[in-house]
Order: structure tokens, then C-alpha cells, then sequence
């Protein structure tokens, strides 16, 4: 059709007919607004329960257990990390062996409390056998459970640890030396990278211990910027 305003008019006569119909079916209201967005708390326990016994990919055969995440649903921290270890593995909760003790003490030194403040998760949430990196198709198959984490979330900040988390939520093959120290938009998050724990524990020196407590102050100024302090 051509004439737009002929367009037009056909378009309210059959909003119009929908609207009667309606009417004849007994509706009394026309809901204009949003459906309530669903409860974080609920989204998650259905995305993890749906999760059990996943078979998506291969790391279900080196897995104890599949490790979705930890802390307040209603964070606007999220913390990212690669792939569960062997001690998440055997607890089935992320970052609860040595590098993670030393996360907790790092989120702790900006202010954040890891259960209060902070929903922990994974890019993947199975243990990769020797902690070896997660491949390409195990993070493709893991990808969507992560965007429904950050969908029911809804953090206005995300800390991504190490390589392996920033360049695949950055979609770059940048090492974190260079992608560390700026924040990046990802989606509608401010996302800020940093060295993993692992990392940290590995290279004790005040070097990059500095640079990640500039990198810990950065995500929490952006965090007060974006929340005004309120969780
Ligand atoms: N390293 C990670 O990347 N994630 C964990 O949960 C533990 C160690």
C-alpha cells in the first residue's frame, strides 16, 4: 500500500476489531504496562535447577558438579571468573579455594562484601579437567546461561578476572596488561578487567598487586557513580 495514511487507517481499524473482540470475550482492561520484571532470586534458582545434569557440552565429563554462582541476586557487582576449579568442583560454589579467599579479601579492601554486595559466577560452570582453558565450544555452549545470569541480575558493574573472562566478554585477543585500567560498556554494564587472584598468587610482587587495587577502586567508583551507593 502506498498512501501511508490508508496504511495507517487499516492498521487502527484492525487494532480497533482486536480491541472489540477482546471486549465480546469479557476483557474489562487493556494492560498498558510492563509485565513486573521477574524476581532475580527466582530467576536464578530456575535457571540452576534447569542447569543440573547439563550435558551441553564436554566438560560434563571432567565435572563433580555444575557451579552456577553465589551471592545477592540483587547485586550490581558481578564478578566473572573462568571456569570453576577443583575445590568450586567439590563444594559446587565458585571461588571458595585459595584464589578465591584471596578475591574475598580483595573485594573486601574496596569496601565489598562478597555475600552482600557481589553475585560471583563463571564464564563456564564446569571444571575444566586440569584447569585447562575452557575451548571455544565449551564456552559457546555455556554462553546463554551466563546472559540469563546477567539478565535476571542486572549489574550495573561487572569485575571480570584475568584473561580469559575479559577477552571473552570483550570479544578480544588483547592480554589483560593491556585491557586492565579502563572501563569498557559490555551490553549495558560498565565492565572493568583485572588480574585473576590465580594470577596474583602466582606473581606476588606489589606490581600488579597495585595495578589490581587500581583496577578494584576503579570498579568501585564506578559502582557508587552508577548505584549512588545504594545495593
Ligand atoms: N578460578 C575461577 O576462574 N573461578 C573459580 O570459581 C575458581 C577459580
Amino acid at each position: 500500500m502506498d498512501d501511508p495514511r490508508a496504511a495507517l487507517g487499516e492498521a487502527l481499524a484492525a487494532v480497533a476489531d482486536t480491541l472489540r473482540h477482546h471486549r465480546d470475550l469479557g476483557f474489562t482492561d487493556v494492560a498498558l504496562a510492563q509485565p513486573e520484571a521477574p524476581d532475580p532470586s527466582a530467576a536464578l534458582t530456575a535457571q540452576e535447577k534447569a542447569l543440573q545434569g547439563c550435558t551441553l557440552c564436554k566438560l560434563c565429563r571432567s565435572r563433580r558438579t555444575v557451579v552456577f554462582g553465589s551471592g545477592n541476586p540483587k547485586a550490581k557487582l558481578v564478578v566473572i571468573g573462568e571456569g570453576p576449579g577443583e575445590e568450586e568442583d567439590k563444594q559446587g560454589k565458585p571461588f571458595v579455594g585459595r584464589a578465591g579467599q584471596l578475591l574475598t579479601k580483595m573485594l573486601a579492601s574496596v569496601g565489598f562484601d562478597r555475600e552482600r554486595d557481589c553475585y560471583i559466577c563463571n564464564v563456564v560452570k564446569c571444571h575444566p579437567e586440569r584447569n585447562r582453558n575452557p575451548e571455544p565450544d565449551e564456552v559457546a555452549a555455556c554462553n546463554p546461561f551466563l546472559m540469563a545470569q546477567l539478565d535476571a541480575v542486572q549489574p550495573a558493574v561487572i569485575l571480570a578476572l584475568g584473561n580469559f573472562a575479559a577477552q571473552t566478554l570483550l570479544g578480544t585477543k588483547d592480554g589483560i596488561t593491556r585491557l586492565r585500567g579502563r572501563p569498557y560498556l559490555y551490553r549495558d554494564i560498565i565492565l572493568v578487567p583485572t588480574f585473576h587472584p590465580a594470577f596474583l598468587l602466582r606473581n606476588p610482587g606489589d606490581q600488579y598487586k597495585r595495578m589490581a587495587w587500581d583496577d578494584l577502586k576503579l570498579a568501585r567508583r564506578e559502582w557508587e557513580r552508577l548505584t549512588s551507593g545504594v545495593s
